[in-house]
């Protein structure tokens, strides 16, 4: 029971034969499709927390937009007395940084495009970008306009596919519908996850296992541990504390004494545990839904199709009310005999149109309905995601496919 211990980015292939270092370079490319992007990890297949962190965000949405800066170093800030909101990846090679004063960033590099931040455009991307994650994720976390956790956790019934591979989709599905790269970073927990997202940096997919963790923190500086900045850092570093392996030898007591028990979390972010949960927007446990009890039971494909029509109805009323479009359905139906069976289905792109949902939940009840009488029929949109991602005109009339 060999797991799948590597996956190809551009055409999600997984499988079991991970590349050592002493691989061949013909190794190295996907056997399918021969792309380069290839992540091997031992634990790639079963870890279940990602943080998605878009690439010099501000500046990718302008580059987008202008396509005649993609080569120019790009800042994105206040001119006169401003400072660098993002800057793009070609001024950071001349010594650019976020928060840097505008004026000290232009003496770094003369010949930069500056542009003043469009926050509402940045707003408007980052929600179409998080309607994206919702559909790949159970539950997204967004923390901060451009970067998100995303967890698959372990309760997710119909998940056929490891997250690492729906993330390597969806990082190609923001690329192609949004126009911007993000970082990867899959990990056991929180704080793993946000680390791992800065290694691969920009369109990187890294991953930090329960048991390589301490190996990849260990050398790392001590701001990288949740909570400790410059002020902290340094209070550490006097006590000798210079990386974060070094907190491993550390006395717990002595360090409480000091911080107070605060430094208790501290020693075991140090030994890579965080229990932190990803508290977000849980996007398939809403759900929103209707059915209907018959006055006697039906058994007609027709006549339990037409009794479906008008739920359908106000399933897309309530969607539209809750600016939400479901991406998937559940058909409920209980047996005169009072069995309920339940069928869920995908639809091709997220809708709140009645229509588009009936259609979707007749192909399930043509299936199901064979002559046996049925006494409820019901009907439940899944997969919510915000509306403003559905039905895009030219999307109408695809088929709808499971
Ligand atoms: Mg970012």
């Amino acid at each position: 029971m060999n797991a799948p211990t590597r996956l190809c980015r551009d055409c999600g292939r997984m499988d079991d034969s991970a590349a050592g270092p002493d691989a061949l370079e013909e190794d190295m490319l996907c056997p399918a499709c021969a792309s380069p992007r290839l992540i091997g990890h031992p634990e790639l297949s079963s870890l279940p927390l990602a943080h998605v962190d878009c690439d010099a965000y501000y500046a990718s949405v302008e580059k987008r937009d202008r396509p005649e800066l993609a080569d120019v170093p790009l800042i994105v800030g206040g001119r006169e007395r401003g400072v660098v909101t993002t800057c793009c990846y070609i001024a950071r090679r001349y010594g650019v940084r976020s928060a840097m004063p505008t004026s000290r960033a232009l003496q770094l590099c003369p010949h930069a495009v500056v542009l003043k931040p469009d926050m509402e455009k940045y707003q408007h991307e980052s929600r179409r970008i998080r309607a994206l994650m919702l559909e790949a994720a159970p539950t997204v976390e967004q923390v901060s306009i451009d970067e998100a956790y995303l967890d698959f956790g372990p309760t997710l019934a119909d998940r056929t596919e490891p997250p690492a591979r729906a993330l390597a989709r969806l990082s190609l599905t923001i690329e192609k519908r949004v126009g911007v790269t993000v970082s990867i970073g899959l990990a056991p927990n929180k704080m793993l996850a946000k680390l791992a997202s800065d290694l691969g940096k920009p369109r990187g997919f890294h991953v930090i296992g329960r048991y390589d963790a301490l190996e990849a923190i260990g050398p790392m500086k001590l701001t990288a541990l949740p909570g400790v900045g410059p002020v902290m850092s340094g209070r550490l570093e006097a006590l000798g504390f210079k990386v974060i392996s070094d907190l491993w030898a550390a006395n717990e007591n002595e360090l409480i004494h000091r911080f107070g028990l605060w430094a208790r979390r501290l020693i075991a972010f140090s030994r890579a545990e965080d229990n932190r949960k990803v508290a977000g927007v849980r996007g398939q446990s809403v759900t929103i839904g209707a059915e209907t009890t018959f006055h006697a039971d039906l058994r007609g494909l027709a006549d339990i199709s037409a009794e479906l029509r008008p739920l359908c109805e106000t399933v897309a009323r309530r969607l539209d009310k809750a600016g939400l479009a479901a991406a998937g359905l559940t058909l409920k139906l209980r047996h005169a005999d009072r069995r309920i069976v339940t069928r869920a289905c995908r639809i091709g792109h997220p809708t709140a149109r009645a229509e588009t949902i009936w259609r979707a939940a007749s192909a399930v009840l043509a299936v199901e309905a064979d002559g046996r009488p049925y006494r409820l029929v019901g009907v439940t949109a899944t997969r919510l995601v915000p509306g403003q991602l559905a039905d895009p005109p030219d999307l109408f009339e695809q088929p709808i496919a499971n």
